[in-house]
């Protein structure tokens, strides 16, 4: 509609009053209406990038959770307890499953870490699990993922009580995601809807592109961003490494969710002005500037498309950190379920 259609529209609905002042006051005070409405809907536009940041988010779901739990220790009850499993010596595999011990820690849980070498035998992994799930004093049994290639992770995956999965991995627990009921929603998806909701940002309606398909990320994200429900109701397009023109879909993007395991894959070109932009990925680069040799980056070219989109996560302090917090709300969440009555 052009200004002049508009102009005219609104015209039209002007009452018939005596006074010409009054009915130009009218016009103006509706014209100006319909301008701030249109101004303000599209204001994210112009409006400054703003950091979705997961320190802020974490610390204050962190903190209600450490509350819970405090007051369920208050009343004479054993705390929630998770049993991590590492397999194997993968540097990253042991800062993550070190950060889940220690964030147990902090909000009051009891934990165990069970550490195997990469020579361990499915067999062995298979019948720990079992003991697990039998044990009623576990609420939450999560297997750090990726296995040595010897070991299936299906089968592992499928060997966890459903009501004990808190990574949310089991097909039982996928299968009720996508029906919407109940579950333990995949630690990584459920992080980045907290985020969402804890900044309040409406996404009912828009364009989201996720671009992976993992079963533990890209798949789960793209499901829970178009269920029918508050946040979601996104229409998403899931884009892998078969997809044609990726760019010509972000472009189109109100929202990207970038979960590729390649640094900085999102570039600003690939970005339209205003977007959401989600960054899962945690990539190692070489670096002069750190002792370790080594920083992280995410998938997104964070500089350059910080300075087009409208809402970022950084890497790190973003994703990830809400992926520990979410575990951690599973982890809550199973206790609560199998210790009802
Ligand atoms: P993954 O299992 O390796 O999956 C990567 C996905 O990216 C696949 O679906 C793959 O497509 C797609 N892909 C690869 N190259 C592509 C290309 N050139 N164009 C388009 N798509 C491409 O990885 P993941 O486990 O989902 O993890 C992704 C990233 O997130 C990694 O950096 C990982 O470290 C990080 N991560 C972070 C957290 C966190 O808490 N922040 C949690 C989990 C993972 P195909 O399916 O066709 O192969």
């Amino acid at each position: 509609m052009s200004a002049e259609d508009t102009s005219a529209e609104i015209g039209n609905k002007i009452p018939n009053t005596k006074s010409k002042f009054l009915r130009l006051t009218t016009y103006a005070i509706r014209l100006f209406t319909f301008y701030f409405r249109q101004i303000t809907e599209f204001s994210f536009i112009f409006a400054p990038m703003q950091l979705l940041d997961g320190k802020v988010v974490s610390q204050h779901i962190k903190s209600e959770i450490k509350k819970e739990v405090e007051e369920i220790i208050a009343t004479g009850k054993r705390a929630p307890h998770l049993v991590a499993i590492l397999v194997g010596e993968n540097p990253a595999s042991k800062a993550y499953v070190g950060s889940k011990v220690k964030t147990c820690a902090e909000l009051g849980f009891a934990s165990t870490l069970i550490a195997y070498d990469a020579d361990l035998q499915e067999d062995i992994l298979l019948q720990k699990i079992a003991e697990l799930n039998n044990d009623p004093g576990i609420d939450g049994i999560l297997v750090q993922l990726p296995l040595p290639k010897h070991i299936s992770e299906n089968k592992i995956i499928e060997s966890i009580s459903p009501n004990k999965d808190v990574d949310g991995f089991h097909p039982v627990n996928l299968g009720k995601m996508l029906l919407s009921l109940p579950t333990f929603i995949p630690a990584t998806p459920f992080g980045m809807m907290l985020m969402l909701q804890h900044y309040g940002i409406p996404i009912s309606g828009k364009h989201c592109v996720v671009i992976g398909r993992s079963n533990i990320v890209g798949t789960p994200m793209s499901i829970l961003m178009s269920r029918n429900s508050e946040p979601g109701n996104c229409t998403v397009t899931l884009c892998h490494s078969k997809t044609k023109n990726i760019k010509e879909f972000c472009l189109q993007a109100d929202i990207i969710v970038a979960a590729i395991g390649k640094p900085k894959f999102v570039t600003a070109d690939m970005v339209k002005d205003g977007a959401i932009i989600l960054d899962v990925g945690i990539n190692r680069i070489e670096s002069t500037k750190t002792k370790s040799g080594y920083r992280l980056v995410g998938d997104v070219d964070f500089d350059a498309v910080a300075e087009k989109c409208s809402y970022i996560t950084p890497v790190p302090g973003g994703v990830g950190l809400m992926t520990i917090c979410a575990l951690m709300k599973n982890t809550l969440l199973a206790y609560l379920h199998n210790n009802a009555n």
